[in-house]
């Protein structure tokens, strides 16, 4: 039987996952629309993640640094940054911000992806 404290993380790891992984796959000259899209997809994360004292968290973070969305770098590198924000308050390593682009990869064939590791 899992502790509620490894369920939260678990939840943690899947998400930052996904959010990494979008933002990384995020186009490199977004259109207005494409722009807007990210943007409430992730105020919208803010507000359904289901882990209550994360979610109010996260949303204080996201008024402190609002979303850049204006390329796939700025996207990125943002992510990384809200996602040391998070790191440091919770007493864990900072993570270098160099690597994002090789470590989030989609399996998708798309321009500038490996594919599957
Ligand atoms: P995680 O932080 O889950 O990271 C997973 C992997 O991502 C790491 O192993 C590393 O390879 C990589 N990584 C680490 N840092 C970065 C970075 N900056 N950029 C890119 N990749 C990176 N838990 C709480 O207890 N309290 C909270 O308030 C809380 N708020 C959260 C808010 C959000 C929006 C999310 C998504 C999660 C939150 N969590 C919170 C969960 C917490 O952030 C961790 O996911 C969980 O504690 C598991 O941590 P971990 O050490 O396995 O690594």
């Amino acid at each position: 039987h899992l502790g509620n404290e490894t369920i939260k993380a678990e939840l943690g790891r899947a998400s930052w996952k996904l959010f990494h992984t979008i933002l990384a796959r995020y186009p490199e000259k977004p259109t207005a629309e494409e722009r807007e899209a990210l943007s409430s997809y992730i105020y919208l994360f803010s507000r359904v993640y289901p882990c209550g004292e994360c979610a109010s968290h996260f949303q204080k973070l996201l008024k402190k640094f609002p979303p850049q969305t204006s390329s796939r770098i700025a996207a990125s590198q943002w992510g990384c940054h809200v996602h040391n924000q998070v790191n440091s308050r919770l007493g864990k390593k900072i993570f270098d911000c160099g690597t994002i682009a090789e470590k989030y990869q989609c399996g998708c064939a798309d321009d500038g992806d490996v594919g599957m590791t």
